[in-house]
């Protein structure tokens, strides 16, 4: 069996991703990438998740062309393969309907950063797609749903903001490996309600400003990095 250690990651990655809440049925799929090898591990489509092992995942190459694997693919593998060829240093995505998130994306706001909980994970907005004009929906929808995103990054650091709001869709997340994109996923469904909260205890609710956010991100993110213990130098 190919990819053993990485079927292993993807499922679980998906298994993190229904044990937060955020996926509803199967409403949801996590992949990862080996880059290595230049084939991808993708939760298969519309199996449950009881009962669901390493070898039900399946692996496909960037084209999306099964290599090995007895189901087919989730359906949104062409976003995710995408996301893997734009955004270089992404090992994993994850995908939800989660619902304050696609709340989110289905109002076409991105979320601002009321707080440091925010800007500890995200160093920005997280913003959303543009619409998609009913020509480019009705041929390769999920490939294009990946070129949108990408253009929602064509003036923003992907890995600084890991998630986007498919417009009228949901969120979708990355990171370093698959539980990173849960992680992200996760993270985000949390700032998005916390979001929705905000805005509705004060509509005029302000962004926090650069200074708060970029000390909160750069805490946790980047070479002078301090929050948690230190890690071993490699
Ligand atoms: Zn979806």
């Amino acid at each position: 069996m190919l990819l053993p250690r990485l079927r292993e990651e993807v499922l679980e990655a998906n298994l993190e991703l229904v044990r937060r809440g955020l996926v509803l049925f199967t409403f949801g799929n996590a992949s990862g990438i080996s880059r290595d090898q230049n084939l991808v591990v993708i939760k298969p489509s519309g199996v449950p998740y009881e009962g669901m092992k390493p070898e039900h995942m399946v692996v496909t190459d960037l084209d999306g062309t099964i290599v090995e694997g007895d189901f087919r693919p989730s359906s949104d593998l062409p976003t995710h393969l995408v996301l893997y060829g734009a955004f270089p240093e992404i090992g994993g995505v994850a995908h939800t309907h989660s619902e304050y998130a696609t709340a989110w994306a289905q109002a076409r706001r991105p979320i601002p950063c009321f707080g440091t909980t925010h800007a500890d994970y995200f160093r920005g907005p997280v913003p959303v797609t543009e619409v998609m004009a009913d020509g480019v929906i009705a041929n390769e929808y999920e490939k294009n749903t990946g070129h949108a995103i990408v253009r929602a990054f064509e003036n923003l650091p992907y890995a600084s903001v890991p998630a986007v709001l498919v417009a009228n869709h949901g969120p979708f997340a990355w990171g370093p490996d698959p539980a990173a994109a849960a992680h992200s996923a996760a993270i985000l469904e949390a700032v998005a309600r916390m979001a929705y909260f905000t805005i509705n205890i004060d509509a005029g609710a302000k962004p926090v400003g650069s200074g708060l956010h970029d000390k909160h991100y750069l805490r946790k993110h980047g070479s002078n990095a301090y929050y948690g213990q230190a890690k071993e130098k490699k």
